[in-house]
């Protein structure tokens, strides 16, 4: 299939007048694809191999990078929604810098096309309606490395540059991103319509999630009921697996917050490295509101505003309940990663503490996340695989709380019903190699500005596949050194 086979159902341009506005997008110069993936590709049922290589189908895709064509049956759409930002709401939110381009229909479900960096909207308020160079490769490599590590997120077709240049904390290149989506339906569409008192129209939304993203809810008694308490499930799911696999979104405002529970608007989120429980990568948050031990805490007020928007659909006492199923589900589901990642079969209360202690760890010697958990996956009792953990932590092997904890991992294993293969095959599943740590997209995102994107390509290539070992490619498993400055990341993009 190729682009021109795509077809579109757009029912967000069929919603009443004010949901959107519609806006061409600005074209740019110079447009150049960087990057085809093959994951977002495969998702809208297209060839990637033909995206790259085929003449034709390469200059479509140019074009609609460049904003300078459009595909037969798109009708590109900004959509307003409003939020809250850092805990005030505003009003004056909405697609500033993305236009949604159509809404395809696939054989595995409805991807919506939202070309980021479109150009200016009526809700651009004072920004360029640009994307620059940096944040749409760190953009394009967390939808890859998200979907690898089986988190859900958002994605992207394509990665684009432009000759034209765009002007941040200093000229960078221009750049746009082809993001993909089920959906981009957010907490803030919802709030938008609760602040102007549109019943009505909440009901016209939240059915139309339903009917498109979540049919099975059609034939719930309480079909509302049931997509908030979908909506709070997933949300928890998301979260717990965030916390699971050290990623710190760092801007969580509601307006962030997808009603699918996907992870959505990349901004200055960070993998970490070392582990910081109070981690905060994005600069200007200074109260550090959305730290990273801060999350769970921030999804669920984000759950009560969304709650509150639904007031006119669902009784109050059932919002409550629902929101009180929260943090239950996030605890357990963040329990069954961290058991997955230690390679425990076997459900046991008291694993808690074998988790926790396994952190405060971790904390004391601000040993490297990733590469700690990968230590564990060859660790068979030996002294000599007691020593490669100790080498992670980058600790003694005689350190007192390394040592107990260790026997008391080893005491737990030693009850496992899996043999020592099994546990290591199941371990190196869910254990990535291969991280998005921001020193390595800086890497990867100064080598495209000085026009080699072969490192974004191989990157991305590794992202997508975590979890399988690959030859010669130990400079992609790099732990900054302790004394690197942090990459200053902010929401500027
Ligand atoms: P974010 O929190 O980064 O997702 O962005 C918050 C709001 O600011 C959204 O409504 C964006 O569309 C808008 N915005 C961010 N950057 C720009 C830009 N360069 N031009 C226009 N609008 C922008
Ligand atoms: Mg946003």
């Amino acid at each position: 299939m190729t682009l021109h086979d795509l077809r579109f159902d757009n029912a967000w341009a069929k919603f009443p007048d004010d949901f959107f506005t519609r806006v061409t997008p600005t074209p740019w110069s110079g447009t150049r694809v960087l990057d085809v993936s093959p994951l977002g590709a495969s998702q809208l049922g297209l060839d990637a191999e033909a995206l790259w290589r085929d003449e034709d189908e390469h200059a479509t895709l140019t074009s609609l990078m460049a904003g300078r064509k459009l595909l037969p049956g798109m009708e590109p759409i900004a959509q307003k929604y409003t939020g809250h930002q850092f805990g005030s709401y505003n009003p004056a939110l909405g697609d500033g810098r993305g236009l949604l381009l159509g809404e395809a229909v696939t054989d595995s479900g409805f991807v919506d096309l939202h070309l980021k960096g479109a150009g200016q909207t009526p809700y651009s308020r004072f920004g360029d309606g640009r994307a620059v160079l940096r944040s749409s490769i760190r953009e394009y490599l967390a939808g890859e490395a998200m979907a690898g590590l089986g988190i859900p997120t958002t994605t992207a077709l394509a990665v684009a540059v432009n000759e034209e240049k765009v002007m941040r904390e200093r000229v960078e290149p221009g750049a746009t991103l082809l993001r993909l989506s089920e959906s981009h339906v957010r907490f803030g569409h919802f709030e938008w319509l609760y602040q102007r008192q549109r019943p009505e129209d909440i009901e016209r939304l939240a059915w139309h999630v339903i009917e498109r993203h979540r049919p099975l809810l059609r034939e719930a008694e309480a079909p509302f009921e049931a997509l908030f308490e979908d909506t709070v499930t997933r949300t928890a799911d998301l979260i717990a697996a965030w916390q699971a696999y050290g990623f710190v979104h760092a801007v969580m405002n509601t307006d962030n917050m997808s009603l699918l529970g996907l992870t959505i608007d990349y901004g200055p989120y960070a993998f970490m490295d070392r582990y910081q429980p109070r981690l905060v990568p994005n600069h200007t948050d200074a109260e550090g509101r959305y730290a990273f031990n801060q999350q769970p805490g921030v999804a669920l007020w984000n759950l009560a505003v969304l709650a509150q928007s639904l007031t006119p659909l669902i009784d109050v006492e059932r919002l409550r309940a629902i929101l009180d199923t929260f943090e239950p589900r996030l605890q357990s589901t963040y329990a069954d990663y961290m058991r997955q990642r230690l390679g425990l079969a076997e459900k046991w209360e008291e694993d808690h503490a074998l988790v926790s202690s396994w952190l405060a760890l971790l904390e004391k010697h601000s040993a490297d996340f990733h590469g700690a958990f990968l230590s564990l996956v060859d660790y068979d009792g030996s002294q000599a695989s007691f020593a490669d953990v100790a080498a992670a932590l980058e600790c003694e092997p005689d350190d007192d709380a390394l040592v107990q904890w260790l026997r008391h991992y080893t005491d737990r294993l030693a009850q496992e019903p899996r043999s020592r293969q099994q546990r290591h095959d199941a371990m190196a599943s869910v254990n990535p190699r291969y991280v998005l740590r921001t020193h390595l997209a800086q890497s990867v995102i100064e080598s495209a500005e000085a026009g080699d994107s072969e490192p974004l390509r191989t990157f991305r290539e590794l992202l997508a596949d975590p979890f399988t070992e690959r030859p010669d490619m130990d400079v992609w498993q790099q732990v900054p050194s302790r004394n690197a400055p942090p990459v200053n990341l902010s929401c500027s993009s």
